[in-house]
């Protein structure tokens, strides 16, 4: 039995929360697999039917998959249909070289390519070319990829492909260990929109995996045990009734109002970043959408879009809302979230930089279009804007000013145009702690950064994960001042950063007279379940 010898803990990164109790399921790569390689133009018709095949199952999964799915896999498709990969791919068969070894030198190449890239995006999207390498050598090799049994087992591997995620019936499994991956990769994307819980970036000590072996995936903590102790399992197999019995309960909170235990009621909006997620959500189980970042609506290794383009999206969201609100976030690109032409290489400090409106400023003419499309959906729907990273009352009244120009503009070109009320995200504690003199409709206050900024602790920074804390009596203080500013000015505030969805967090907002919660869809059931059983005090 491979379950003997002590506890090993391994640490990881969670990229989906949750947690799982089972043995380890290694995911074997078809990668790897050697065929006997015939004549040139035997090898060219060889891998010209695995293309085929490879093309014709990934047709199938985007059929029968959602439109997240065929977002990620026509990215597949269109690289098996691209004649500068495929040319020396052929080039080389010509030159004697075997299909598979002609397809996957090539191939890793661009793997490589694209892992050792700058930026993030790219780097995630290596997933989908190992994921492409290895079903293009599995139908050059005659097969077709081994299927991992074990019931409720602890996928392990080196990276899991988002096709192979899309494949898999994720009721048999707990949950996923990767060696690899990347918080910001698709098939991290894809756990966290399902509920699978997810640790990545184990490193070196993935070798220490055994097929088989017992394990607590704790992607919570971010560990994985390997042979738990007795006492480990039984921890985590209360850990895993109490988390049952409480999906349970929340789940009956879902399509109900948000009202505290006193009977006042509670706006819960949703964040929505991506939005083919939208079709598999129930838009009368919430308030409409009190987020929606904008930066993440549209594909990260393009140029932006053009207006039309924008207004699409814009349109298709407001459409789902069906007259609910629906707040869009103008351009939060920089930070931790770069697009390639946009945002500024080298800053010594990109969290402290040009992100946000002050990058939307210095660039008014990608600003525009923006501003173009948002006033072109305002009348299709109950449209809000907010602008993010504002740090000084006369970057909002420019951004102001600018949108009335856009308006402006579609109205000159012929095209209805509306101005919808233009709010602020309060993240930055200049913002915070003087937000009474900002012009803004609204307030929304980004938690995320607020708690990084005022506690001077990065949020992508493990080693001072202990200091990132939103409970933070200085954060506290913030947020109540936001919401007296608010009220003071007789305008909205709502919080819509991470803290929103901690049911933990939940009366801390309450308690400071926030009513308007803006949540990730997971957490919906689970924040109302938090508000139901809130009464203030006294
Ligand atoms: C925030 O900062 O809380 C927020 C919602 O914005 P983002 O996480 O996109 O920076
Ligand atoms: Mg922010």
């Amino acid at each position: 039995m491979p379950d003997r010898g002590p506890e090993i803990a391994l640490r990881g990164t969670v990229a989906s929360r949750g947690l799982a109790l089972g043995p380890i399921a290694l995911l074997g790569l078809a990668a790897g697999i050697r065929r006997r390689a015939g004549s040139p133009g035997e090898e060219e018709s060889a891998l010209r039917a695995a293309l085929a095949q490879a093309a014709e199952e990934l047709a199938t999964v985007i059929e029968t998959g959602d439109e997240m799915a065929g977002e990620i896999l026509s990215f597949q498709l269109a690289l098996i249909e691209d004649e500068d990969l495929l040319a020396p791919v052929f080039a080389a068969i010509a030159g004697g070289t075997a299909a598979d070894a002609a397809w996957q030198a090539k191939l890793d190449l661009e793997i490589a390519d694209y892992a050792a890239g700058e930026d993030e995006y790219f780097r995630a999207r290596a997933a989908d070319l190992t994921d492409l390498r290895d079903r293009v050598v599995a139908a050059l090799s005659g097969g077709g990829r081994a299927e991992v049994l074990a019931e409720g087992a602890i996928l392990a591997a080196e990276d899991l492909t988002p096709s192979r995620f899309l494949e898999t019936d994720w009721r048999r499994y707990g949950g996923v260990a990767l060696k690899a991956g990347s918080a910001a990769s698709h098939v991290a994307m894809l756990a966290r929109a399902r509920g699978v819980p997810l640790l990545i970036g184990l490193g070196e000590a993935f070798a220490r995996l055994e097929a088989g072996a017992p394990a607590v995936l704790d992607a919570e903590q971010g560990l994985l045990l390997l042979r738990p102790a007795s006492a480990s399992r039984k921890a985590a197999r209360q850990r895993l009734e109490q988390a049952e019995a409480r999906h349970r309960l929340e789940a009956e909170f879902l399509p109900r109002p948000a009202v505290t235990a006193a009977g006042q009621r509670v706006q819960a909006l949703i964040n929505v970043d991506d939005p083919a997620l939208l079709d598999r959500l129930d838009v009368t189980h919430c308030d409409g959408i009190g987020l929606s970042r904008s930066e993440f609506l549209f594909r990260a290794d393009r140029p932006l879009p053009d207006e039309e383009a924008q207004f699409q999206v814009y349109r298709r969201i407001l459409a789902w809302a069906a007259g609910r609100p629906v707040t869009i976030r103008t351009l939060d690109a920089g930070g931790d979230k770069p697009i390639p032409g946009l945002t500024p290489d080298g800053e010594s400090n990109p969290f402290l930089g040009l992100r946000g409106l002050r990058l939307s400023l210095a660039r008014p003419e990608v600003f525009a279009v923006q501003l173009r499309a948002l006033a072109r959906a305002a009348p299709l729907g109950n449209l809000k804007v907010m602008v993010p990273m504002v740090t000084r009352p006369q970057e909002l009244a420019t951004a102001r000013a600018l949108f009335e120009q856009a308006v402006a503009d579609c109205r000159a070109a012929g095209k209805a145009a509306a101005l919808p009320p233009l709010g602020m995200m309060v993240e930055v504690p200049a913002a915070a702690l003087t937000a009474g003199d900002f012009p803004a409709d609204f307030y929304s206050i980004g938690s995320n950064d607020l708690v990084q900024y005022v506690t001077a602790s990065g949020r992508d920074n493990d080693s001072v994960a202990d200091l990132y804390d939103p409970a933070n009596p200085a954060v506290l203080e913030l947020i109540a001042r936001t919401v007296a500013a608010g009220r003071a000015r007789g305008v909205e505030v709502s919080l819509c950063g991470d803290m929103a969805s901690d049911p933990a967090l939940v009366p801390l907002l309450l308690e400071r007279g926030l009513h308007v919660l803006s949540v990730a869809p997971g957490r919906l059931a689970a924040v109302k379940a938090a508000v139901a059983a809130w009464r203030p005090h006294g």
